[in-house]
């Protein structure tokens, strides 16, 4: 027998729960004839309603149902960090208990495992039911990234993955504070299988996150997996000195064919300006990785449990 572990992060999902698990089941049969078992570990990230309560209600029911509980909300990424670490199976694969990541995938996901592959990744290739401005900053965070960083992060790509055991290993080897999962994925490697399908509405509730956390997410993902911000500082400071040493030859001729009229204050404000405001995005940008670093350099840990069953 080999085992399957179910990491299933929830946040304020009591309605999912239960739904998400039935929904799973309908899956069972498949494993049991192949000689693989289930379970299901929850993890609840803080949440404030009965999440809790109904994990364990099921747990009450089925032995395979396991929980991790956090003293408060951590985020999904350390939800997936901790779900990876408790997870006993010989295959792992993360999902999302509003049914977003439908489970109907596993058997075919499953099979491509027993093809030699060591995971099987699913990208939406629709972002229908999403705000048209959500999945247009998506888009551009995407190709962004492309150009950027030499990690491959897919466009559209879930968390939702099948993996083996080695390759939890290899994820769980890094031990970043900052954890940006989708950078993480590809930056392992292994051979990868990519499944595809059109978006799916969450089944109940709302969901965890707004434009504004997408945003600060987005920033996380390319700190973690690109220095070209850094460098981008160095590369605009080069191209003012040429600007600068051009500006100044031509002050110069000037000067001696024609002499001195003193004007030009605007355009001195305006370079004054211009260039104190690439000084400044430029700090920022320094800023934001200092940030990252001093984070890092803390190593606080990345969840804390309040109860495990
Ligand atoms: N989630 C979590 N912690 C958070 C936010 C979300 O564990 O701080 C979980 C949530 O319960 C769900 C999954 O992460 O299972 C995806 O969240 P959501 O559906 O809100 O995101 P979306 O699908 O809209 O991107
Ligand atoms: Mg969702």
């Amino acid at each position: 027998m080999s085992l399957l572990s179910v990491v299933v992060p929830c946040y304020n999902e009591e309605e999912n729960v239960s739904f998400f698990y039935e929904e799973l089941m309908k899956v069972q049969d498949f494993f049991s004839e192949r000689q693989v078992e289930l379970e299901v570990l929850y993890v609840d990230d803080g949440s404030r309603d009965n999440t809790v309560a109904e994990v364990k209600k099921l747990r009450e029911k089925d032995g395979r149902v396991h929980l991790v509980s956090f003293s408060r909300n951590f985020g999904k990424e350390a939800a997936m960090f901790a779900g990876l670490e408790n997870a006993q199976g010989d295959y792992v694969v993360i999902m999302d208990v509003d049914l977003q990541d439908p489970p109907s995938l596993l058997p075919e996901m499953y099979g491509y495992l027993q093809e030699g592959y060591d995971s099987v990744a699913t990208r939406r290739v629709s972002r229908k039911g999403e705000p048209p401005v959500r999945s247009f900053f998506a888009r551009m965070f995407y190709r962004l990234m492309k150009k950027i960083s030499r990690t491959e992060i897919m466009d559209g790509a879930r968390d939702y993955r099948l993996m083996t055991r080695q390759m939890v290993d290899a994820i769980l080897s890094m031990q970043e504070y900052n954890r940006f999962t989708k950078g993480i994925f590809g930056w392992v490697g292994f051979r990868t299988k990519w499944l595809e399908y059109e978006n799916i509405e969450r089944a109940k509730g709302e969901t965890k996150w707004n434009f504004w956390k997408l945003f600060i997410y987005s920033l996380d993902g390319i700190t973690a997996f690109s220095t070209v911000p850094l460098m981008l500082a160095s590369v605009v400071g080069v191209v003012f000195c040429v600007l600068a040493f051009v500006m100044i030859l031509f002050i110069i001729i000037r000067k001696l064919l024609f002499g001195d009229p003193v004007s030009g204050w605007p355009s001195l404000v305006c370079i004054i300006l211009m260039t104190s405001g690439v000084q400044f995005f430029c700090t920022g940008i320094l800023g934001q990785y200092l940030a990252k670093t001093y984070m890092e350099v803390k190593k606080r840990p990345h969840y804390l449990v309040r109860e495990k069953l």
